[in-house]
């Protein structure tokens, strides 16, 4: 614990810390001292992560990077915490992210954006988004393992622009209660790691079923380090044609295509398949979120908590929510907003979000189709491209961000599960990561595959 608190004292030019837990952390490490001599150690027991800013934890500040939850508090710890707790996880900081994870590119944030470790000619580049802090920090070694949330990418992206491991379980697998909701049918919390080991012991001692959670599934919580037999002989991987998209750099067709390499020498069966409604998921995606994150956000009103605006006198109840709500969220947030309660409004609710709606039953069809060919996993890019400099996007149309997210958002539509492994290197030396999409509920499977791509 100690030497991981130098580590994150020692980290300040990421930005990835943004809340001090080091008390905590020295009162938890004393409590798992205690357990590991009374013999008593669960898998976690002393071990230094880090914790997203969007996971409530008691009487610490959770602020979603927004400014609108400017000196928020919790009363009580979400459950996905509390389990890692329970583990005997040890908290060493608060992590920067997306303001509400609303990004790509932690730039978002109210605290600016956290930097990645890996550097191109010294130009600083995104750790992606929107769990960049939970990315930068695993990667530069300030501590073991880090919580992200991923709605449209936001563990598996950060994991791929920085060499390292995330997984995004089923839909339901993790409780969301005491996550600060983005877009609640997507939404969902996992580990960002080394490496696939990491990801198998932390994702078990933080999912299971949650009665305060109402889509929270009641199953077993299966033994998911056990899974990682290395042997995957006979399983079935399918190659989407709808991934080879324009542009790609050759590097990561290359890396792709030694993933399948590699796959088949371990025993697999590689074929191709087809996912027809692929180019659909980022329109109907980018009306979903936003249409959830409108509902959701429309707590934030300066009455219940964290920030309000200042008023003058003769203001009313109604100045009182637009001052509080300009002042509170920032630009992406707002354009989130706005689309959001547009796509919901009276007039155009059928043609927008009944549609993504229809759109999305078809993108989960698809899968679901080829699961039931007999496919076990499904290999893809888990980008577009490798990280792109800081500033880089300041000046470009906002949907040049989403196409970021070209890979991902298919696999939140569909609520199953997906992992993001180092691949290697592009033509400038950064990571490139691989995604690996999963059956439902098959989260140990799915680990052992991508265990047989390390
Ligand atoms: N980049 C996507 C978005 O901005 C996904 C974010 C996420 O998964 N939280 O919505």
């Amino acid at each position: 614990t100690e030497a991981s608190l130098a580590a994150v004292a020692a980290s300040k030019p990421l930005n990835a810390f943004v809340h001090d837990t080091s008390e905590i952390a020295r009162s938890q490490a004393k409590a798992a001292d205690a357990r590991i001599q009374a013999g008593d150690a669960p898998d976690m027991c002393g071990l230094p992560i880090g914790m997203k800013d969007l996971f409530c934890t008691k009487g610490v500040a959770t602020q979603a990077a927004s400014a609108i939850l400017d000196g928020f508090k919790p009363e009580y710890e979400s459950t996905v915490s509390q389990k890692l707790f329970d583990a005997g996880a040890v908290m060493v900081g608060k992590l920067n992210m997306d303001e509400f994870a609303m990004g790509s590119s932690n730039e978002t944030s109210v605290y600016g954006n956290a930097v990645n470790p890996w550097k191109v000619d010294e130009h600083d580049l995104t750790p992606g988004g929107s769990s960049g802090g939970s990315a930068a920090a695993v990667a530069a070694e300030t501590c073991l393992a880090a919580t992200g949330t991923d709605t449209g990418g936001s563990i598996r992206q950060p994991a791929a622009f920085t060499g390292i491991t995330g997984i995004k379980p089923t839909y339901g697998r993790c409780s969301r209660w005491g996550i600060v909701a983005f877009a609640s049918s997507l939404d969902q919390a996992g580990p960002i790691t080394k490496d696939v080991r990491d990801a198998a012991i932390m994702l078990e001692a933080m999912c299971g079923f949650d009665a305060k959670d109402s889509t929270s599934m009641n199953l077993p919580v299966p033994n998911f380090e056990a899974a990682l037999t290395g042997d995957i002989r006979g399983k079935t991987i399918g190659i989407p044609k709808e991934y080879r998209v324009e542009g790609m750099p050759e590097a990561l067709e290359t890396l792709w295509s030694e993933g399948r390499q590699m796959l088949r020498d371990a025993g697999a069966i590689v074929k191709d398949i087809s996912l027809p409604h692929t180019k659909y998921a980022l329109p109907a995606y980018y009306v979903i979120a936003p249409a959830e994150a409108s509902s959701n956000l429309a707590r934030y009103d300066g009455v219940r908590f964290g920030h309000r605006a200042k008023l003058e006198a003769g203001d009313g109840i109604t100045e009182m929510y637009e001052k509080t709500r300009a002042e509170g969220f920032g630009a992406e947030v707002q354009r989130r907003v706005m689309v959001g309660t547009y796509v919901l409004s009276a007039g155009f609710y059928d043609a927008y979000y009944n549609r993504a709606r229809r759109v999305r039953a078809l993108i989960k069809k698809d899968f679901d189709d080829v699961f039931a060919t007999g496919v076990d996993a499904i290999l893809t890019p888990s980008t577009p491209s490798a990280a792109f400099g800081l500033g880089e996007m300041a000046d470009a149309d906002p949907v040049q961000m989403y196409l970021f997210d070209v890979f991902t958002v298919t696999v939140n539509l569909a609520g199953l599960p997906g992992i993001s492994v180092p691949a290697g290197l592009d033509s400038k030396g950064l990571p490139l990561g691989l995604q690996l999409i999963g059956r439902p509920w098959e989260e140990g499977d799915l680990l052992n595959t991508a265990f047989a791509l390390e």
